[in-house]
């Protein structure tokens, strides 16, 4: 029996199953910093950031190693202290190398902080400068600059701010352990995002999957007549910003524009953390909280990791992995990328590690397409996903084009459902890079 009532959603989705027993009553554990990280210059959306050191450099944790290079880019920060190896290309979670400072940790713990500030008379420049320096980025997946999403645009009208508290990918329970773990800590940086835009109305949008997290929310939020807990239906993608603003304040986003467009910042539960720690503890973003599961580890974690730990690290400290363990994935399992070396660091923005095995993966034939229609019923942004990637498949991009294939979000939700075992986002994935190049390519002829 469900013990909040939830009527608000969106049209289409999947309800995947959630998988979430793994690790949701699992504490936080601090995993000890590793003998070496690797730190990519580009783990944000952007410009990467330029490095500051070179082989050799002794630094400190928290040092600046890497600086901001244009607006949509941020510093980055020495996760430990010891001394920098290498610079070089070096592979990275989404399967590309990237350009990498390696530095080889030595015993000290020591953080370089910032002084704290008062969270009842920060103002607005004052956060924003703090999250710039701490090189926040968003914790949802697309490691956006936090601080560009906190700062006030004159051409924008922004009157309310939404905390994605869903978690909607199966598996992941790092965004419900922080809202159970550290509930004053969210609810606090949802404050400083909404002072640092001057909006009045705040809410955290939370699926009803999650009672516990739900009654310590509407706790610590009571004495707030501006912010609510909004309980939305349990169904995937939720949690995306599309959807989440539909549910919560019954907007539309139109194809093509951004939640600024219709008045509305997202921010996830672990950037208004994060945001948190920098404006009052000081904190740059050195640390990734993240959930490992699948019944492929052999002990379900959520851990907080050193930025830079390598994979395989985090796996050796759950464990390992079992006998029938077949694929790791970091991220969720509908949005998140298979890895094959697992060298690969952990990125400010990694939510997830999963070890799969045979049982939990589709390993079914593809077969053609039936006509069915389910991947058009589930699409929660009205596409036409077979067609899309038939496009894709056969190159008929001006086709794609017409059909809105740059709208898509990537959510996975057509592939989940398809009968045919079709791999319709990864078709549209390629399909809609195709697109965008293109377009690129007109705007400069
Ligand atoms: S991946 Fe794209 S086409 Fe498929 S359901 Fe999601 S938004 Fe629709
Ligand atoms: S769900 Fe799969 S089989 Fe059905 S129409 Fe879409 S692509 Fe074809």
């Amino acid at each position: 029996m469900k013990l909040f009532k939830s009527i608000k959603t969106f049209r289409g989705g999947v309800h995947p199953a959630e998988l979430k027993e793994l690790s949701e009553s699992c504490e936080f554990e601090i995993m000890p910093n590793p003998k070496q990280v690797i730190i990519p210059l580009s783990q944000h959306l952007g410009k990467p950031a330029k490095a500051l050191v070179k082989k050799g450099d002794v630094v400190k944790a928290g040092q600046i190693i890497a600086e901001q290079d244009g607006y949509i880019s941020v510093p980055i920060h020495s996760p430990v202290s010891g001394k920098v190896t290498k610079i070089s290309n070096e592979i990275s979670a989404s399967g590309f190398p990237k350009e990498s400072i390696l530095i080889s940790a030595d015993e000290s713990n020591e953080l370089e902080l910032q002084p704290s500030l008062n969270l009842d008379w920060v103002t607005p420049e004052e956060i924003q400068e703090r999250v710039k320096w701490a090189g926040i980025v968003g914790q949802g997946g697309a490691a956006f600059p936090t601080f560009v999403k906190i700062t006030p645009q004159p051409d924008k009208k922004i009157d309310a701010v939404i905390l994605n508290g869903c978690e909607c990918e199966p598996y992941l329970t790092r965004d419900y352990r922080y809202m159970l773990e550290k509930t004053e800590e969210v609810v606090d940086g949802l404050r400083l995002i909404m002072r640092s835009l001057g909006v009045q109305k705040g809410a955290i949008g939370i699926e009803d999957n999650k009672p516990k997290a739900i009654k310590k929310l509407k706790e610590v939020t009571a004495k707030y007549d501006n912010i609510t807990v909004e309980i939305l239906e349990t169904k995937y993608p939720q949690g995306a910003e599309k959807m989440l603003i539909k549910a919560v304040l019954d907007r539309e986003v139109p194809p093509g524009k951004l939640p600024l467009d219709v008045g509305v910042v997202i921010q996830n539960i672990g950037t208004a953390v994060a945001i948190f720690d920098a404006v009052v503890k000081g904190e740059p973003q050195i640390t990734a909280a993240m959930t490992v599961s699948g019944y492929g580890i052999k002990e379900p974690k959520n851990v907080i990791v050193r930025v830079g730990t390598p994979l395989a690290d985090v796996i050796e400290y759950c464990d390992g992995v079992k006998d029938d363990a077949i694929k790791v994935v970091v991220g969720g399992p509908m949005m998140g990328v298979a890895q094959f070396d697992f060298a690969a660091p952990v990125m400010k923005a990694t939510s997830g590690l999963l070890v799969l095995t045979a049982k939990e993966e589709n390993l079914h034939e593809e077969t053609p397409c039936l006509r069915c229609g389910k991947c058009i019923d589930v699409c929660p942004l009205g596409l036409v996903p077979s067609k899309l990637a038939r496009y894709s498949q056969l190159d008929r991009l001006e086709d794609a084009e017409g059909l809105d294939i740059t709208v898509c979000m990537e959510c996975g939700t057509c592939t989940y459902t398809c009968p045919a075992n079709i791999p319709l986002v990864q078709w549209i994935r390629l399909g809609k890079q195709r697109v965008l190049a293109m377009q690129r390519e007109r705007k400069s002829a």
